[in-house]
């Protein structure tokens, strides 16, 4: 069984509670690995060791050093990938070709891209006129915000830490991460990487534990840490905001969706079931930008959706390295049985259930584990649970609709607004639907197309702030103004 400790001032340590915890697989729910629980002590040792690293070696280390330093880490990511591919392939049960080409890449970059931004990005200088005609002169200076917590979730686990861990210590702060309690192998993967490559002890540390009243909630409370940048669910980011609010701490907010998926009758038809299909089924639905409402133009929701239950109905399920196997089960027990509740509500409310509704036959080994089937339903008012709240699950409802002002109405009524994907040949109307379409990223005939430099985050209650090239530094930094009278 792996051991996970936490990862304190360069080392690792089973800490002082004497708790641990274990995960089990969501392939067949054996237990797989025992983790450390931190409470208080292990988060005072961690901004201990973090505040030690600001005031010393790395808080002094010019940029361009540090620039190359975070160029090495990707290095090492890339080096060690099969491990990564591997640690990251137990933590969630998803298939091997998503962690290979999606998620570990990702990893890596994070890592280049921010090193790259820092490097390259300009901070504002104003000259001003003062009343004896000789001037003055303001510049700005980046200095780093100091400790950030990182809280982050199980859906896409290194991908979604690197992308916080990366700007952060790109920007020079230190950092203390809290991966989920359900995927804690890549963060203390990434602490032997930083070691590696000489990375300055109490850079970047890892308590692991729980959210409330675990390390979660000791890392958010503690007085120490300077900002807290968080992904995960609506709710829990309502009570990390309570938790910074004492001390005025900055936050950063990740949050839920309830993304709209828009196809109009002129789009590429089979391009546009491809891209709806993976953008409710990728990473069985767990996908913070998925998609799990779609409205389809009337003259073809027919067929539309008879193309995309045909799809839903040929996923492989199997283990991550199965010859064939393309489709992951779900995270765990817990979640599973949510998603199916969700399943059932939906029969309760009425839906017509197209494919899908239940636990797939799966062989005797793999019975035990957190399977679901993808599940399409229509016929559902919009008031219904399943429509509005986020399910985080291989599901989606499809309701057809006649006009693109009621299509705008529809993909904006509801409290979240994180993405939406539009599929359509009409340029024009894509770009005016893209304007008016509450949401913090919009594709048009594509999805899940990231571009690192942009602007990344969520609108309503799908977050705070933006991340994202100089985004991110906006975050991660402080701009001090200089003056200087000439
Ligand atoms: P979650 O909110 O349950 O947990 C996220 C992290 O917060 C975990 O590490 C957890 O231990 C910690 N946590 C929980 N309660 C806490 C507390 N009181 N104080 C401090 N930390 C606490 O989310 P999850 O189930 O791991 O992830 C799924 C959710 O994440 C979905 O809602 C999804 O939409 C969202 N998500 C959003 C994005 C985005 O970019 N907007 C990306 C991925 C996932």
């Amino acid at each position: 069984m792996r051991q996970i400790d936490h990862f304190i001032a360069g080392e690792f340590t089973a800490g002082t509670t004497g708790k641990r915890f274990e995960k089990r697989s969501p392939l067949d729910n054996t237990v797989i690995t025992s983790i450390a629980e931190g409470g208080k002590a292990e988060v005072d040792a961690a901004v201990a060791a973090a505040r030690n690293a600001m005031d010393g070696e790395w808080g002094r280390m010019p940029t361009a050093q540090r620039v190359d330093m975070l160029y090495a880490v990707a290095d090492e990511i890339t080096r060690r990938f099969d491990d990564f591919v591997q640690a990251e392939m137990e933590d969630t049960g998803q298939p091997a070709h998503v962690m290979e080409h999606v998620f570990i890449p990702r990893g890596a970059a994070n890592f280049k891209v921010f090193a790259d931004v820092i490097k390259n990005v300009p901070t504002e200088t104003f000259q001003m006129d003062t009343p004896d005609g000789e001037g003055a002169l303001n510049y700005g200076i980046r200095v780093p915000k100091g400790v950030i917590g990182v809280i982050s979730p199980w859906n896409a686990p290194f991908l979604l830490m690197t992308w916080k861990v990366g700007p952060a210590l790109a920007c020079g702060n230190a950092v203390i991460v809290k991966p989920s309690e359900e995927t804690p192998n890549t963060a203390a993967l990434l602490g032997e990487v930083m070691n590696a490559v000489g990375v300055p002890k109490g850079v970047y540390n890892v308590v692991n534990g729980f959210g409330p009243q675990s390390a979660g909630e000791y890392i958010t409370r503690h007085p120490g840490v300077d900002a807290i940048t968080f992904t995960g669910e609506t709710r829990t980011g309502t009570a990390i905001m309570k938790a910074a609010a004492e001390g005025t701490r900055d936050v950063s907010f990740e949050m839920g969706g309830k993304n709209a998926g828009i196809v109009f009758a002129d789009c590429d038809f089979d391009a546009a079931v491809k891209g709806i299909f993976r953008s409710a089924f990728l990473n069985s639905g767990q996908v913070c930008l998925g998609t799990e409402r779609v409205y389809v133009e009337r003259p073809i929701f027919d067929r539309f959706v008879a193309a995309l239950k045909e799809m839903a109905e040929s996923v492989r399920f199997g283990r991550p390295r199965d010859a064939g196997a393309d489709y992951g089960p779900l995270i765990s027990k817990e979640h599973q049985q949510k998603v199916l509740s969700y399943y059932a509500k939906a029969v309760e409310e009425g839906a017509t259930v197209v494919t899908g509704g239940g636990v797939p036959d799966m062989s005797a080994e793999l019975a035990g584990g957190n399977w679901v089937q993808p599940t399409i339903w229509t016929g559902l008012p919009e008031t219904a649970a399943v429509v509005r709240e986020e399910i985080f699950g291989p599901c989606c409802h499809l309701r057809p609709f006649d006009s693109e002002a009621e299509v705008v109405s529809l993909a904006n009524d509801t409290d979240y607004g994180l993405s939406t994907t539009i599929w359509t040949t009409n340029l024009a109307r894509a770009h005016r639907m893209a304007a008016r379409i509450d949401v913090g990223i919009t594709w048009i005939n594509s999805w899940f197309l990231r571009d690192l430099r942009t602007a990344f985050g969520g609108s309503k209650q799908s977050g705070i702030g933006r991340e994202g090239g100089v985004h991110s530094l906006e975050f991660y930094t402080e701009t001090r103004n200089v003056c200087i009278k000439l």
